[in-house]
């Protein structure tokens, strides 16, 4: 199903300008204006540290839309829908704006302390020539600092072969920007692939964690997982940590960060800011 969408994605991008805007479906119409007058959501989810018993060190940004005319459209079918019909550049850069703006205020409910900001990029938009500047111009007008934005970018956007995208992804790298492979392990990636690529984390799919049920032993793909990490010099973000006993058997493979409903729900930034100033007071046990 995933693949069927990716395929569509860059069908459309590919088919962009074809696309009139009178001959868009009525999301698409509904979803333009919606990027043009900012009245998106952007929610924000701790990611933790596993080997600092579970402090917050970032947040990720997660868009969030209500529709007037559909009930309930989902995060997904948002980023689909905007892929398909060349809204997804618009959409990107209006959160990663808000996102750098939010960060600092949400960073400001921890005196002293400096977060990281992950931020999805759709591969659509990271092909495109002028995408390194609209993020300079971004990091500019806003403020935040680059060594502390990560860039979320899917597995399988990657297996394209876009010398644009990989040299995009190198000057990011080089203004202190770091990127993460999203959904690792749900792709085609070659591991040999991986060693060239330019990036930094791999964000493992909540798929693996999933698998790490109460009975038996943890699945075997977690234990090389963690050793690829290790080799490559990679640190993966464990996502879709639900449960205290996953929080555990990752932590005893030697997972470093980890994010997940149990640490967390993507929630505002004022009610991030909040969790991030309690948890500074009142530090987990075994901290
Ligand atoms: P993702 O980047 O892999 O984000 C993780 C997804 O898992 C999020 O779904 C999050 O709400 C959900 N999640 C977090 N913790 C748990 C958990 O413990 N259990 C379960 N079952 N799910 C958990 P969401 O927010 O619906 O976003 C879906 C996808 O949409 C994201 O997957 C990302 O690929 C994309 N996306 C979201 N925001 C943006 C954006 O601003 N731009 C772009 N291009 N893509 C975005
Ligand atoms: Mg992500
Ligand atoms: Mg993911
Ligand atoms: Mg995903």
């Amino acid at each position: 199903r995933a693949d069927v969408g990716l395929y569509r994605a860059k069908q459309a991008g590919r088919n962009r300008t074809v696309l009139e805007s009178s001959r868009r479906p009525p999301l698409a119409v509904e979803l333009v204006e919606a990027i043009a007058r900012e009245t998106l959501d952007v929610h924000y989810q701790p990611i933790v540290s596993l080997t600092d018993g579970g402090t917050i060190v970032g947040v990720e940004a997660l868009v969030r839309w209500k529709s007037v005319t559909q009930p309930s459209v989902s995060t997904e079918e948002v980023i689909r829908v905007a892929e398909e019909n060349g809204l997804i550049a618009n959409l990107d850069r209006f959160v990663l704006y808000r996102a750098c703006r939010d960060a600092l205020d949400i960073q400001q409910s921890v005196p002293g302390q400096s977060m990281i900001l992950n931020v999805n990029v759709s591969g659509l938009e990271l092909v495109e020539k002028d995408y390194v500047a609209r993020v300079d111009e971004v990091l500019r007008a806003t403020g935040w600092p680059a060594d502390q934005l990560i860039l979320e970018v899917t597995e399988s956007v990657l297996d394209v072969n876009t010398p644009t995208a990989i040299s995009n992804l190198g000057e990011l790298r080089g203004r202190g920007i770091r990127i993460a492979i999203d959904d690792f392990g749900t792709g085609y990636s070659s591991l040999s692939r991986l060693k060239t690529l330019p990036t930094d984390f791999l964000k493992l799919d909540g798929s693996f964690i999933t698998s790490i049920t109460d009975e038996g032993e943890a699945p075997p793909l977690l234990e090389v997982i963690a050793l690829l990490s290790v080799s490559l010099g990679l640190p993966v973000i464990a996502e879709g940590v639900e449960n205290e006993h996953q929080a555990a058997v990752l932590a005893s493979l030697g997972y470093s960060l980890a994010q997940g409903y149990f640490y967390g729900y993507p929630q505002s930034a004022p009610d991030i800011a909040k969790q991030l100033s309690r948890d500074a007071q009142v530090p987990l046990p075994g901290r």
